[in-house]
């Protein structure tokens, strides 16, 4: 039996093998969440000079790959033993080995948060290409919901990537027609950019950025048009209420600003797994 029909006999197997996978990347995603921001950083640091007319500044080389993960308190190299995901944190007592400097709980969170959203994945849509796109347009969800809690912001290198691919997934209708996706990226983009500006002209300030109008734009192309509503209440919903508890319980300042990025995530996810039950609901309620 061919690994292929394997999987199509055994869900259990499948969704099993997605899971460990999926530990994997959500170790990987903790990688991209910490360095693509300083990878940024450094691009444009150097587009600077070069504009500015100078040298580039040489830095020793940074990407996704080099230099090896090490502890940021010691320095020590991070072995492939103490890399494994979930498994490792619990067994190192969520220390470093070598200066028992405590780990983030942060990195044992996203890896077992990818690996369960992805089981979910397998399990509803089983063995399908639907359960291959829903994975990627998850992960890349995660890694930008973390990137804007830590930089207030949502890099363009993979918001804008994000539109195309669900359009791209959407040619063959893996989630919505391809009418609707269009439709979607395009009044993504506009709702968001028309309540940033009723915000700003009404208060002065600034509600979010010009990430956001993105990944909703992105959040339209793989969901299509009809699913937006459902985000931005969602979104809003859940952002007023953690909003109103932090300044209640965690006397965070009214005028610290709070990401809308993570929320637009947790909207998109909801949407994109329970949205057509929840328009029905609430048609019916009406
Ligand atoms: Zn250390």
């Amino acid at each position: 039996m061919s690994l292929l029909q394997t999987f199509q006999s055994y869900p259990a197997l499948f969704i099993t093998t997605v899971v460990v996978v999926s530990l994997a990347v959500g170790s990987f995603l903790n990688v991209v969440i910490h360095r693509l921001p300083k990878m940024l950083e450094r691009q444009w640091r150097a587009e600077l000079a070069e504009f500015n007319g100078q040298e580039a500044p040489s830095e020793p080389t940074y990407n996704l790959v080099e230099p090896r993960s090490q502890c940021p308190s010691c320095g020590h190299r991070i072995s492939a033993l103490e890399n494994i995901p979930l498994v490792s944190y619990l067994l190192l007592g969520s220390k470093c080995s070598a200066c028992k400097a405590a780990i983030s709980p942060r990195y044992p969170l996203v890896e077992a948060l990818t690996g369960a959203l992805s089981g979910y994945i397998a399990w509803r849509y089983g063995f399908t290409w639907t359960t291959a796109a829903a994975l990627a347009f998850a992960w890349t969800m995660i890694a930008l919901a973390c990137i804007d809690l830590d930089t207030f912001y949502l890099p363009d290198d993979i918001t804008l990537p994000l539109i195309w691919a669900g359009l791209l997934v959407n040619m063959g209708g893996t989630f919505v027609d391809l009418h609707s996706a269009v439709i979607g990226a395009i009044a993504g983009y506009f709702a968001l950019w028309v309540m940033f500006w009723t915000y700003k002209l009404a208060t002065g300030k600034e509600g979010m950025g010009y990430g956001d109008f993105k990944l909703l734009a992105a959040i339209g192309a793989w969901l299509g048009w009809k699913m937006l509503p459902v985000v931005i209440l969602l979104s809003s919903f859940v952002g007023a209420v953690v909003g109103i508890s932090l300044i209640v319980f965690a006397r965070h300042g009214r005028n610290v600003p709070i990401p809308f990025g993570p929320y637009l995530v947790l909207g998109g996810l909801t949407a994109m797994f329970w949205g057509d039950a929840l328009v029905k609901y609430y048609l019916q309620t009406l």
